[in-house]
């Protein structure tokens, strides 16, 4: 059995018996602010106390995360990448430059899809505020956006820019990252049924007894909440990328927060694109892929990868499958 199949193959836990504990419970916390959105973790614990140490345990990890990764914090590691790199190599910590490997690697894996110097023209959007660059700005600032400008060194563990200009943003996929060390940390407590998600980005570890755990898919037209199929996950992570999540609507345009990297503009070839693998840090790498490439040569991509499937809502709103779970007819 492959491991894509494994992760559909629920129906045979339904017949093992699980006993539960007379005082084990579903414990959940929802907090919003960290990384920009709102974290959820599950999991199934017999200790109350041990539970919401292991829930403050995760939030810590993805502060930790924050603290490095986000470029709205001036202090912040990668900050002072972008303020100094393109000076000369610079020295930073491993998990940092962990991060920039991965990254490169799922530059490389979507022909230049995920880029994380889109952030070179992407820093001049703010959709909170509508604000978008003018294609003087975008023309100007475009050259700067390839990840082959960013040089990496493994001996000395430094990050070098070739050019001026080029900046790096990880917000395509510090949030998956920060969900698997969330759930390694549960791991390394002993759970073995858990749930945590950072806005777009989740993974489940083991199954509701017997049960799969239901993840929805959100209607990308639709409001929170109304879903277009509900996917059953044991053992899983789940990325889905929407032009819903961040935009503003002008003249009829949609102004969103996924940027291709060839153009400088909304990549806008569909409207939603879902990510099923075992990591979320690889989810969430790849979720973007859909509305650069659009939804045919991206499917190519994911049906090529043997331990990942998609869903993707196009333009028209017609929905495709992944070959791993496209459904009877
Ligand atoms: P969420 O932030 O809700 O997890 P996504 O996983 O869809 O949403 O990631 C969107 C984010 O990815 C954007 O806000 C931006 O930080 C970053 N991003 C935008 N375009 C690209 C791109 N072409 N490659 C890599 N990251 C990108
Ligand atoms: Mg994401």
């Amino acid at each position: 059995m492959t491991r894509k199949m494994r992760r559909f193959a629920i129906g045979a836990l339904a017949i093992t018996c699980f006993v539960q504990s007379a005082h084990a419970e579903w414990v959940r916390r929802v907090t919003d602010g960290i990384m920009g959105t709102r974290i959820t973790v599950e999991l199934w614990s017999d200790d109350r106390e041990k539970a919401e140490s292991a829930i403050d345990a995760v939030l810590d990890e993805m502060r930790h995360i924050d603290e490095t990764m986000s470029t709205y914090k001036p202090t912040s590691e990668i900050s002072l990448v972008n303020a100094r790199a393109a000076d000369g190599p610079m020295h930073i910590g491993k998990e940092l430059f962990d991060l920039l490997v991965t990254s490169k690697q799922y530059s490389e894996l979507t022909d230049g899809a995920f880029d994380i110097t889109y952030a070179s023209v992407g820093y001049m959007y703010d959709f909170r505020k509508h604000i978008r660059p003018s294609e003087d700005q975008i023309g100007k600032a475009l050259p700067a956006v390839n990840y082959r400008h960013v040089l990496l060194d493994p001996r000395n563990q430094t990050v070098k820019f070739t050019q001026k200009g080029v900046r790096i943003d990880l917000g395509g996929i510090a949030k998956g990252y920060s969900v698997d060390c969330g759930i390694d940390v549960l791991k390394a407590r002993g759970f073995t049924r858990a749930y945590v998600s950072a806005g777009g980005d989740s993974r489940i570890i083991g199954d509701r007894f017997g049960k799969p755990w239901m993840v929805g898919i959100r209607d990308p037209r639709k409001g929170e909440g109304e879903v277009i199929t509900r996917i059953p996950l044991v053992d899983a992570a789940i990325s889905t990328s929407g032009d819903y999540e961040r935009f503003f609507d002008e003249d009829g345009v949609r102004y969103h927060h996924i940027i291709d990297p060839h153009t400088g503009h909304s990549a806008s070839k569909v409207r939603s694109a879902t990510v099923i693998g075992p990591y979320a840090i690889r989810t969430d790498g790849l979720s973007k892929t859909a509305f650069v490439l659009g939804p045919e040569k991206a499917m190519e991509i994911y049906n090529r990868i043997d331990d990942i499937d998609a869903i993707i809502v196009k333009l028209d709103g017609t929905v495709i499958y992944s070959k791993g779970i496209e459904p009877a007819h």
